[in-house]
């Protein structure tokens, strides 16, 4: 019998790593042969990130041409075809080495964005599926964008006081939308990428898309996006700890994002009003620069809490002592909020998070949305009577509190042998074993 071998590749960005290596975990336990196909850059993330080592996978790393990682002032379309170019060559190669070595892949699971992937794939006839890691969500209103509701969807972008409803996802606005929809964006990437990427998976017979998500937890919209084949793979939960004691307010914009110092600066006071514990991820800037050094009440900061350019996070948030997650709503930032049960309060920067941030508020009821002021600023006064909700005695904190436990107890029921996460992935694999 072939062993059912799988090979792996990622999008060479944090966001996207982590929930490469979580499914490659997943479905090593599940007995399957793993092979990470990334960059170098994304290579040395997978090695040195998160707080657990990933064994028993093998990684295999080709160059780029950015081997320091890629920055957004970097040409985009030069890297990706880079990217294409180099990866589909790396992939051909891996197949055909590991053929001869007698263990060859059988499917090829991919992010998303990199449809090479599945062009190589078809050369050697090879099932193939992408991976979506962002909520089901976003895939659902991408989706509908190019699928009968494109007018629609356009009527909220242009027009803040219009609402829509849309299948599954209920009542929405502009303020709800991933900026790559709105009339400011300035990306080349989000909707057309993403059509590209819909009209690739046409040319599967039986396109299936795994997403980061679990079934409770987007329920509806998976419902009314069955019939596209998403499948609810993610989970955290190894990194599920005893119950946090809410005293630390803990907070991270994610792995690339860094917030104009005046905004900085608002939050810095908010937290020193708050009078909480902090611990803070101020990440250097490119040139090195440490961003703390900037604030300018960097010594009462110093005094009440802890700064830090990066940690493993999940450990941070699984820590009992944290009661509250100030974040900008990356996908992975708001599941890992979830499935460790902590409270957030929504600082949205742009793409996908402004919708993270709605469910977060309006869905699954675990935080609020901090609201700008006229000139687009999150001030002091709003940061610290968001967190004095979330965290404090009154009957919304209290609330939303349940709520958070409520969901890290869903996310665990979803991962766990048998529960609806752990069955899709199952499923996926004997599927891959059977060449869907
Ligand atoms: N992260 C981390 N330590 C940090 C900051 C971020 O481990 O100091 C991880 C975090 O756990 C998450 C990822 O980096 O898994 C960030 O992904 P997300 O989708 O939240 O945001 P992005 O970086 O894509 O904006």
């Amino acid at each position: 019998m072939v062993h059912t071998h799988i090979v792996l590749i990622s999008f060479p960005a944090q966001g996207a790593i982590n929930p490469i290596i979580q499914f490659a975990k997943n479905i090593k336990r599940m007995g399957v042969k793993v092979t990470i196909l990334s960059s170098v850059f994304a290579q040395n993330r997978m090695t040195k990130a998160s707080s657990s080592t990933p064994d028993g996978l093998t990684f295999v790393a080709f160059s780029d041409g950015y081997d320091d990682g890629i920055k957004l002032s970097d040409n985009q379309e030069l890297f990706r075809s880079e990217y294409k170019c180099r990866g589909s060559k790396a992939l051909s190669e891996l197949i055909k080495t590991s053929s001869e070595e007698g263990c060859p892949v059988t499917g090829v699971v991919y992010a998303m964005q990199l449809q090479w992937a599945a062009e190589v794939a078809r050369e050697f006839n090879l099932p193939s599926a992408p991976l979506w890691v962002q909520p089901a969500t976003i895939f659902a209103l991408y989706f509908y964008y190019f699928n009968g509701y494109g007018e629609l969807i356009k009527k909220i972008c242009d027009d803040p006081s219009c609402a829509i409803e849309l299948p599954g996802l209920g009542k929405l606005t502009s303020r709800d939308v991933p900026t790559f929809m709105l009339p400011s964006n300035t990306f080349s990437i989000g909707l057309p990428g993403f059509k590209e990427q819909l009209d690739a998976l046409d040319a599967e017979v039986n396109p299936k898309i795994l997403v980061n998500t679990f079934d409770a937890l987007e329920s509806k919209v998976l419902r009314a996006m069955g019939k596209h084949n998403l499948i609810a793979i993610g989970n955290y939960v190894e990194w599920l700890d005893s119950k946090p004691q809410s005293s630390v307010v803990y907070i991270s914009f994610g792995s690339f994002f860094n917030l104009p110092l005046q905004e900085m600066e608002e939050i810095a006071r908010g937290l020193l009003e708050s009078n909480r514990p902090f611990l803070w991820v101020l990440r250097a800037l490119g040139d090195g620069e440490n961003q703390e050094d900037k604030l300018s009440c960097k010594e009462e900061l110093e005094k009440q809490g802890l700064v830090v350019p990066w940690c493993s996070q999940v450990e941070v948030l699984s820590h009992p002592s944290v009661g509250c997650f100030v974040t900008h709503c990356g996908w992975n930032s708001t599941l890992e909020s979830l499935v460790l049960g902590i409270p957030v309060v929504c600082l949205p920067q742009f793409t996908d998070q402004p919708t993270n941030a709605k469910l977060l508020e309006d869905e699954f009821k675990t935080g609020v949305r901090a609201t700008k002021n006229e000139e687009g600023i999150v001030e002091a006064g709003e940061i610290k009577g968001c967190i004095e909700l979330v965290m404090g005695d009154g009957e919304i904190g209290e609330e939303i509190r349940r709520n958070a436990k409520k969901w890290k107890y869903l996310a665990k029921e979803a991962a766990k042998e048998g529960g609806s996460s752990d069955k899709n992935l199952r499923a996926f694999v004997e599927e891959i074993e059977g060449g869907f």
